[in-house]
């Protein structure tokens, strides 16, 4: 063995790092890659925390080549490979209040023309789906400024559920399969950085990462991925390198009763299963949990929201009482008592610039991030990104086909536009 061990070692074996990992095996089947991660095992970082939804109802095209190319793989892997991903289509029903439907109306007419697999609803269209259980015109709580009117809806059919870990744990194992190697239960405190030369660093030099360090020891790479979701800020900012993302939690809170009851038993929604339902204001959603009968609850809370890592975040009561219910229970007045059956928070990594994924290299260094709420469902695409930009190629192809510049989801030359669409 030399001392430059690895030619490539992947940080963070997270969906994105376990999907980079599998992808440059893939590419270049000759490379010896490690995966690590301080972890036990794949996906047991924010992978795990996630709500597990995906869509391909974007507004930036990058996103829905993202996404929907990512959910051609899942079907391929459940459908025609056999291993079961826990994938459910139940589509996504996104309101809107007046201004927001205006504005994205051009766009998402565009999407339809270009065969996305939605439909645009009115607000009759809404009532007549929903009946009762909706509340077009909710009444906000006293002295509390409006709740949008419902205005209209999307219905996006190619959306549903899957289980994270399952997806993280088949791109794991196709890695191993491929020749990879992992290494769980490490805990990288820094990289390191030196000069080409291999020996120190001076500023006038061309400097790289040789290794990454931890109480377990060093580990020394040619390249290095990383992908450590919310903590890759903090590995980098030492360095001097900027993620251009930030951690920030979000949480997500299980609801249980006869509100939630009725609407999963009402009949006639497309495929006959509620479909996720996000309310026109702050981002609130809702996603059906059928066997449970729960509708688990989460909001794009930003204003009032501080950035900053925290690494075992909490649900809060209070962020419950206050922010999300008024707004659930507003448009959906059943869901008035509903008790909160689990919960849990988690950290995006997330970019806040215009919602689309961020990949590039910096020296021997590719940075995965930015994924923000939706890293999942793009998991695949941008494992394929990430290896290209590893391997210093300029495009890829996604798993449906679609050629895509890597170069558009850098930094410098970035070439995406802003995303409308965000939780
Ligand atoms: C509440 C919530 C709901 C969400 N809902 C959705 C959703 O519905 N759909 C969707 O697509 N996405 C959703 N997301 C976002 C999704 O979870 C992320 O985009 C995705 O999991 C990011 O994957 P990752 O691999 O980048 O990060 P992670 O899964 O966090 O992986 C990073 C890995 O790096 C490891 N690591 C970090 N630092 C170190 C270190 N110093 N040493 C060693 N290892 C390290 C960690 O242990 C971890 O395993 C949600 C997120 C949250 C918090």
């Amino acid at each position: 063995m030399t001392d430059l061990e690895w030619d490539t070692l992947v940080l963070g074996a997270g969906v994105l790092g376990c999907a980079t990992a599998y992808h440059v095996m893939r590419s270049d089947p000759d490379r010896r890659v490690l995966l690590l991660d301080r972890n036990p095992r794949p996906a047991q970082g924010n992978t795990r925390r996630s709500v597990a939804l995906f869509r391909d109802l974007f507004t930036s095209s990058t996103n829905q080549a993202l996404a929907s190319s990512t959910i051609a793989l899942f079907d391929h892997v459940e459908g025609e490979l056999g291993h079961n991903l826990g994938l459910k289509r139940f589509g996504y029903y996104w309101m809107m209040d007046p201004g927001k439907l205006d504005d994205l109306r051009p766009v998402l007419e565009d999407l339809e023309r270009h065969g996305s697999d939605l439909e645009i609803h009115d607000r009759s269209d809404v009532r007549a789906l929903l009946g009762e259980h909706i509340e077009l015109d909710p009444v906000p709580p006293l002295d509390r400024g409006p709740l949008g009117s419902v205005a209209g809806a999307v219905m996006a059919r190619n959306a549903g559920t899957l289980s994270p870990s399952r997806l993280a744990g088949w791109f794991e194992m196709e890695f191993r399969a491929l020749g990879g190697r992992v290494e769980y239960g490490f805990t990288v405190d820094r990289l390191v950085p030196e000069s080409v030369r291999g020996n120190g660093f001076r500023v006038w030099e061309d400097g790289r990462v040789a290794a990454v360090e931890g109480a377990s020891g060093r580990l020394r790479a040619r390249e290095f991925v990383v992908a450590a979701g919310a903590m890759t800020p903090s590995l980098l900012d030492p360095l001097g390198v900027d993620s251009h993302v930030k951690p920030r939690t979000r949480q997500a809170f299980g609801l249980v009763g006869e509100g939630a009851t009725a609407l999963h038993e009402r009949n006639g929604f497309p495929g006959g299963h509620l479909p996720v339902m996000v309310l026109p204001s702050a981002g609130v959603y809702l996603k059906p949990v059928g066997s449970q009968r729960m509708l688990l609850a989460g909001c794009a809370d930003d204003l009032g929201r501080p950035f900053g890592l925290d690494e075992d975040p909490q649900p809060e009561a209070e962020f419950l009482r206050d922010q999300i219910r008024p707004v659930v229970e507003g448009y959906l007045p059943g869901m008035k008592g509903a008790e909160v059956k689990v919960s849990w928070a988690g950290q995006y990594h997330s970019n806040t610039i215009d919602g689309n994924p961020y990949v590039f290299k910096e020296s021997n260094l590719t940075v995965v991030a930015g994924a923000s709420g939706s890293g999942i469902m793009k998991s695949d695409a941008i494992g394929r990104v990430a290896a290209a930009v590893h391997l210093d190629q300029r495009s890829t192809e996604l798993f449906d086909g679609h050629r895509m510049n890597v170069a558009d989801l850098g930094i410098k030359g970035r070439k995406v536009a802003p995303e409308a669409l965000i939780i």
